[in-house]
């Protein structure tokens, strides 16, 4: 027999990315007491947004919600097309190796910013997915980089709060003046 095929009418919403150094970023954000539709309805729009930007990975908090929520695809530039994204409620990394490994870094909320970050190279992640299901998951690699630079963000932390304090000062002064820029040329618009 055929299986029954069903369309769905999927509606998402392509959310505004806050953007260093807006306080809200800075927030400590609450775990998820369940993953009901309200949580897949912000990860459905949390993914859109992401790719919209386009980016590898969002938390909840870029979009102004605090809670512990990731999205992320690693595999977006990929030559097939093919989209893998992930889920991760609550996420909690444990077991970091000592080995380090250093990527270049940049982050939607810090735009036309990189820098080279230092991170343990693997990692385990215990964590809730779309249906709220518990997994756990090695990452290593970009995934292991990645997915430490998304939980910083539920900690108020940024990628330049791993540099220098100076190296930091001078990017969002950088910020804050490209803020400044757009919001002339609104005003001259
Ligand atoms: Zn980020």
């Amino acid at each position: 027999d055929e299986p029954l095929k069903l369309s769905y009418l999927i509606i998402m919403t392509i959310k505004k990315i806050l953007t260093a150094p807006d306080p809200l970023l800075k927030t400590i954000s609450k775990p998820v007491e369940k993953v009901d539709d309200e949580i897949r309805k912000l990860m459905d729009d949390m993914l859109e947004t992401m790719y919209d930007a386009p980016g590898i990975g969002l938390a909840a908090v870029q979009v102004g919600v605090p809670r512990r929520v990731i999205v992320m695809d690693i595999s977006w530039n990929k030559e097939d097309g093919i989209k893998e994204p992930k889920y991760f409620v609550n996420p909690v990394i444990s077991n970091k190796a000592k080995d380090l490994s250093i990527y270049e870094e940049g982050c939607l909320s810090v735009p036309d910013q990189y820098a080279e970050i230092e991170r343990p190279e693997k990692c385990v992640i215990n964590y809730l997915d779309y249906d709220g299901k518990e997994k756990q998951e090695e990452a290593e690699g970009l995934f292991a980089t990645w997915i430490q630079h998304e939980m910083d963000h539920h900690e108020g932390m940024l990628f330049i709060d791993h540099l220098s304090t100076l190296k930091k000062i001078l990017i969002v002064k950088k910020l804050v003046k490209a803020k400044k820029q757009s919001s002339k040329e609104r005003i001259v618009a």
